[in-house]
């Protein structure tokens, strides 16, 4: 298939990598000179340039900019599509994207690449991003049946795992497992912060894999958890009161010394964490 790829980040670099060395032709788009040749020489596309004229007879066209960049980004490329050119994006928030894309472009269809790092640019691209990952597409009531089939085949060729669901839906789910523990990592960050110098210092020496763990996605890029906050506003907030009142919970437990009870809470934990890592 045909390709298009704006955006030669780390989502668009490393789908790039892989499409291609599954025979799809890749067509990169960048803002910048350095970044066209640093995808070529890396293998990441085909050909790639700063302009949009190589978008002719591309069959599909992955936009992979930040989120608040996915909407003008399609204007700026729409007219130089053929009216059959599916668009689908990779951004992590769905139902507004696809609200404002969808009316720019009737072949639109949000996609969500569940994968990543918290590095950022072409030079971290990788290969193998999105083996085994979910890969999510929010179709809606006007979206061809063909367009979702190819996009599905696509997923497949990354060795991801398709999942069709409705945008609202995503947004909500996305928000507990992606969005509210980049903010719950960056709070904790944050209050070891607040430590005086000489425990903060020995917290620091000490810190181990649990540290690792558990602060690694607050510690991302930050435009990126800027981005998650600003589009998935509500279903953040949502889920950050929740969880805000289980911390509370936990807090009360401890306070009226409920060790029993807090035992019960942290056991059902780890009987049901495992569902969320299947
Ligand atoms: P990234 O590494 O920063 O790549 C984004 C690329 O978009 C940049 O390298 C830049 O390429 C281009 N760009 C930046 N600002 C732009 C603008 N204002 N207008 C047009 N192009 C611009 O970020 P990323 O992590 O790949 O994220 C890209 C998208 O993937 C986001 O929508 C994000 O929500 C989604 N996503 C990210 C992850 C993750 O874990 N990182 C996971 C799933 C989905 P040039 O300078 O070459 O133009």
């Amino acid at each position: 298939m045909k390709i298009g790829i704006v955006g030669l980040g780390l989502i668009g670099g490393s789908l790039g990598i892989d499409l291609r060395s599954q025979g799809h032709q890749i067509t990169g788009i960048s803002r910048q000179e350095t970044t066209c040749k640093t995808a070529i020489a890396k293998g990441i596309v085909d050909r790639a340039s700063t302009k949009f004229d190589l978008l002719q007879d591309l069959e599909l066209m992955i936009v992979c900019t930040p989120i608040s960049a996915i909407a003008s980004t399609i204007k700026q490329i729409i007219p130089h599509l053929n009216t059959d050119t599916i668009i689908t994006d990779v951004g992590s928030v769905k139902s507004p994207i696809v609200k404002e894309c969808s009316q720019l472009w009737s072949n639109f269809i949000g996609g969500h690449p569940m994968a990543g790092t918290a590095e950022s640019g072409i030079e971290a691209a990788q290969a193998n991003l999105f083996t085994g990952a979910a890969y999510v597409f929010t179709p809606t009531e006007q979206t061809k049946p063909e367009n979702i089939a190819k996009l599905k085949a696509i997923a497949l060729d990354l060795n991801a795992v398709p999942y069709i669901c409705d945008a609202q839906i995503h947004d909500r789910a996305v928000s507990y497992i992606s969005h509210l523990p980049v903010m719950i990592s960056a709070s904790l960050i944050q209050a070891c912060l607040q430590e005086p110098p000489d425990t903060l210092q020995l917290a620091q020496i000490l810190a181990s894999s649990g540290f690792r763990d558990t602060s690694r996605v607050g510690g991302g890029n930050p435009e990126l958890g800027v981005m998650m906050a600003k589009y998935n506003r509500t279903e953040l907030l949502r889920s950050l009161y929740s969880y805000r009142d289980n911390l509370d919970e936990i807090i009360d437990l401890i306070e009226a010394e409920s060790w029993d009870s807090l035992a019960g809470v942290l056991k059902v934990n780890g009987e049901e964490r495992s569902k969320f890592l299947n």
